[in-house]
């Protein structure tokens, strides 16, 4: 191990000591005790980063094909159209995450935190413990672990996706979340010549295997009664993908709980594309304890609607101002994809938040009074890794001018002045200029360009063509992207050509060309 990794490692370690005292090893997640989550088709997870969101079968053949997902003692999926919520709570596969976690073990579902961590950024393991450790009695939920791994039945926190039917088909989608992308794959996968790029962009048996189905929620009785007896002892429920706010059982789950007299015990929590929210779901947020409403936007303007196609950014800017005018039991934040194709336009989307000035949207201490991110890991050529080391050596200088900015500027993060924040407070602050500066690392961490560029550009093309758009025309920066080749990959000689040097002065960036010379 790198001085540099270790030293990240054990900066991190610390970190989570200091957060989770009573941690009961160093690779503990208190989501295996509380949670459990479910997939669009049914099938149950560990959470949604175990086996992160638009995830098919992947290329971990050495975990069983799907890790992080939960399964029968067969060995094939625990999927909630053949096997029972309760069940599955205490099966082996989430017995044994238990035990490995309480034996200092890293389950493999989890590599994806473990990772992160490693490359200095915060884990989904850091803040959902700590989270959920101010919430339950921790010491007694491990007490009343068999040595087994086996717990009582009960479910404080559930992760519902409820089908996929969405109304949007993010370029980084496929019709495992989303039901509108099934026209488009339709012409996508036929004519796709890269053997990987294929393999990743699959949807087998129109994902109706293992007794996987879209419609897993509907009439299924036995889920339904085992989901509302565990009612009294949730303390959130969360939902995405598809899209909540336009699935019907959605609203039935909601009213079923504000009829039992549970509302103002549970907080609710969504990431939602917030497209199409009736009155109707503003009336019943008003009855539960909390609502956490993280709003996916990825970049401004035309890059947005490229990534969250087909939506338009007056619609986007519109739904910001909604949401900032909702119920003071609405706590709003930005959840931002970082992905290949936004993180270079990260620094401008920032800034224009900051600029709105919003009431509500990100106050400090969420994202630092900045927006939160979340990487995209899947599809892989979408993953910011995939970019060739020149684009990353761009990203990286924009980051630094942007975060010199910032240093002068943090005042005007959301919500910083009116908390009295100090400036070591703000620059110390694990969601603000840390995770810029981590997400530069997590990119820099794996140089997949010459493996997955070619998939890049073969999928930006195809879906160009399919949907009448054009990336070249969105993304200028980034359309010497798509005239990569493996000879030219990392071949770039280190300077910035005059254009893109105009425009980086023109939008308040620098770039400081000695210190990138000097920069190995
Ligand atoms: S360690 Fe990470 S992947 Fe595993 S359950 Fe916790 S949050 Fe999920």
């Amino acid at each position: 191990m790198s001085d540099n990794k270790s030293e990240e490692l054990n900066k991190n370690l610390a970190e989570f000591r200091k957060r989770v005292p009573h941690a009961p090893s160093d690779t503990f997640c208190l989501l295996p005790w509380v949670h459990l989550s479910t997939r669009p088709n049914g099938h149950m997870r560990v959470c949604c980063t175990a086996n992160a969101s638009s995830v098919g079968p992947t290329n971990d053949k050495e975990h069983g094909g799907e890790v992080g997902v939960l399964k029968n003692a067969d060995g094939k999926p625990a999927n909630l159209n053949h096997t029972d919520l309760m069940s599955s709570w205490n099966n082996d596969y989430m017995k044994n995450v238990r035990k490995q976690m309480l034996n200092n073990k890293k389950p493999p579902s989890c590599i994806k935190c473990y990772n992160e961590e490693d490359a200095g950024h915060m884990s989904k393991r850091f803040w959902e413990t700590e989270y959920w450790s101010r919430r339950v009695d921790m010491e007694q939920i491990i007490d009343e672990t068999s040595d087994e791994g086996e717990i009582p039945p009960k479910i404080r926190y559930l992760d519902l996706r409820l089908g996929s039917k969405c109304n949007l088909k993010c370029i980084m989608c496929s019709p495992h979340d989303s039901s509108m992308w099934v026209k488009d794959w339709l012409k996508l996968h036929p004519t796709i010549e890269n053997e990987s790029l294929k393999e990743t962009m699959q949807w087998g048996n129109k994902g109706q295997i293992d007794g996987a189905s879209y419609n897993w929620h509907k009439k299924n009785e036995a889920f339904w009664e085992q989901l509302y007896e565990q009612i009294p002892h949730m303390k959130q429920l969360y939902f995405a993908g598809g899209e909540a706010t336009i699935i019907e059982e959605h609203y039935t789950l909601l009213e079923e709980v504000v009829r039992r007299g549970y509302a103002p015990q549970i907080e609710l929590r969504y990431n939602s594309n917030g497209l199409e929210m009736p009155q109707r779901l503003f009336d019943l947020w008003k009855l539960f304890k909390r609502v956490r409403f993280h709003y996916s936007v990825d970049s401004i303007g035309e890059m947005n609607d490229y990534i969250r196609f087909p939506s338009t950014w007056d619609h986007t800017v519109k739904m910001f101002h909604v949401l900032d005018n909702t119920g003071p039991n609405v706590e709003v934040t930005v959840a931002c994809a970082v992905q290949a194709l936004n993180i270079y336009y990260l620094p401008d989307f920032v800034k224009w938040k900051i600029e709105q000035n919003f009431k509500k949207i990100n106050l400090w201490p969420l994202g630092a009074g900045m927006i939160n991110y979340h990487f995209v890991y899947h599809p892989p050529h979408l993953n910011v890794k995939v970019l060739p080391n020149w684009f990353k050596q761009m990203c990286a200088a924009k980051f630094d001018t942007f975060i010199e900015w910032l240093e002068e500027n943090w005042e005007k993060c959301d919500g910083v002045t009116e908390s009295q924040v100090r400036k070591d407070e703000w620059l110390h602050a694990a969601y603000g200029v840390r995770r810029l500066k981590g997400m530069i690392s997590f990119m820099n961490s794996g140089d997949w360009s010459r493996e997955r560029m070619p998939e890049f550009i073969e999928y930006i093309e195809k879906m160009d063509a399919i949907r009448d758009t054009n990336f070249r025309d969105v993304f200028p920066e980034m359309a010497p992207l798509l005239d990569w080749t493996p000879e030219a990959g990392d071949d770039w000689d280190g300077e910035f050509d005059d254009r893109l040097l105009k425009e980086l002065e023109d939008n308040g960036f620098h770039v400081n060309q000695q210190e990138l010379d000097t920069d190995d």
